[in-house]
């Protein structure tokens, strides 16, 4: 008899598991299901390279040429799931219950907005293409730009924006950009990229109100400021799309809660993955929800072979890994800092020049680094994660990579 896959979200994650599944053989149906009306595309260029216009809409489709029927795929976009029974394995979507033998979710997140105040033309987010293309015609009418949250995608959308020749302004309200990801010492060192490059960083202060103006918006932060802008970027962080499951007794908390090969405990045949997914790790007992595009290529990996072999074993994690692009500069972490780690800032000699990577760990252990302008030194460090490694034999890896001894800046 055949079996079905039912797919809800075409973004990363969903579309890699449909080519995952059938790279490994599986020759039945697959049903994916998307929110958005448009064919499946990635989700990084949004804010870099289809910005700036050195990428196409063509060139970020994560189908190819062939679209859905390259892979007999039964796609449909503009067809979001609104509810699951997990007993009679059925997916509501479109008006119709479609059975699932197995059911993957794949629904991702969606920005916060600022105090509750929806967006609209002029205050706006950087989820999905539309959101693209219409921050692309913003900045080409041009008028200063605030970008609330120093987060990645905030200052990606800060780099493409001078890049573009926007005057560009962000709001942190911690003491440096980025601390959330990468502490305060980093964070302070990558800040110096974006002062370096114009972009005017204020931190320590939040937003206490947002007014919309006859052409644009006013700002108040709360040291008593006021701002104008043309357009203001939100990028205070998301929340997962999981309202779709309510009721359906999935195990929802900040995500879906599933095991290390992405199986859902509570109910059988059904997997969460990417973005919208807090997992726990293989040996591990902390659910993660981790919103980088290497885990939601890994985790859809993990499902399709679970689906293709239920017996085949889950692999070790591997190391966490996420990319930046800001202001030309690759900036890439390998790993997971905690709270209670050091970090040194080290200064490498490479013959394309001084590279800096930021090495966090505690009494030796190595927990993770963040290579600034540095992507050869990045397979050392994820060999070194995985191998649990010290500290001492990362920079002595990383001091062979380059031409010899580094110097510490901290
Ligand atoms: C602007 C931007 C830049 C980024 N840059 C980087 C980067 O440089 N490096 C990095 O590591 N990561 C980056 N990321 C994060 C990365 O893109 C995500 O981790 C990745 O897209 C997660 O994939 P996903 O499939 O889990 O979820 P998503 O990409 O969020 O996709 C989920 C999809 O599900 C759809 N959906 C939601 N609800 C339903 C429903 N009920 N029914 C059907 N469909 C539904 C949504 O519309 C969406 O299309 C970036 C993200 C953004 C937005």
């Amino acid at each position: 008899m055949r079996e079905r896959a039912v797919i809800v979200g075409s973004s990363v994650g969903g579309i890699r598991t449909a080519q995952e599944l059938r790279r490994l053989g599986f020759e039945d149906d697959i049903v994916v299901l998307g929110a958005e009306d448009e064919l499946p595309y990635d989700k990084p260029p949004l804010s870099k390279q289809l910005l700036l216009g050195t990428q196409t809409e063509d060139q970020i489709s994560l189908l190819g040429a062939g679209g859905w029927d390259g892979l007999q795929l039964d796609g449909r976009p503009g067809t979001p799931a609104t509810a699951v029974d997990i007993d009679e394995r059925t997916v509501t979507a479109g008006g119709e219950e479609i059975e699932y033998d197995y059911l993957i979710i794949a629904t991702g997140v969606r920005p916060r907005t600022l105090g509750g105040l929806a967006t609209n033309e002029s205050v706006v987010s950087v989820r999905e293409l539309r959101d693209a293309r219409a921050l692309r015609q913003r900045l080409a009418g041009g008028g200063p730009m605030l970008v609330v949250g120093g987060g990645f995608i905030g200052a990606e959308v800060a780099s493409s924006a001078r890049a573009l020749g926007a005057d560009v302004t962000i709001i942190e309200a911690l003491e440096a950009p980025f601390a959330r990801a990468v502490g305060a010492e980093v964070g302070g060192h990558l800040a110096s990229l974006h002062r370096d490059n114009g972009v005017k960083l204020l931190t320590g202060v939040g937003v206490d109100a947002v007014k919309q103006t006859s052409d644009g918006v006013v700002v108040r932060l709360s040291d008593g400021t006021t701002h104008e802008a043309g357009t203001v970027v939100v990028g205070i962080g998301t929340m997962p799309n999981t309202e779709w499951l309510d009721g359906s007794r999935i195990p929802v908390d900040n995500g879906v809660l599933t095991d290390a090969s992405c199986a859902v405990q509570a109910a059988e045949g059904v997997y969460a993955i990417g973005d919208v997914a807090r997992s726990i790790d293989k040996g591990a007992t902390v659910y993660r929800r981790v919103e980088h595009w290497t885990n939601a290529v890994e985790q859809a990996h993990i499902v399709a072979k679970q689906i293709i072999d239920p017996t085949s074993p889950v692999p070790d994690a591997r190391a966490p890994y996420f990319w930046s692009d800001q202001f030309g500069t690759k900036i890439q972490m390998v790993g997971r800092p905690a709270e209670s780690d050091s970090v040194e800032l080290r200064r490498f000699l490479t013959p394309a020049g001084e590279k800096t990577v930021a090495i966090y760990g505690l009494r030796g252990a190595f927990a993770a680094c963040v290579a600034i302008g540095w992507p050869r030194s990045i397979a050392t460090c994820r060999s070194a994660w995985e191998r649990g490694a010290s500290i001492d034999h990362v920079v002595a890896e990383l001091e062979t990579l380059s031409s010899g001894a580094s110097v510490g800046l901290t």
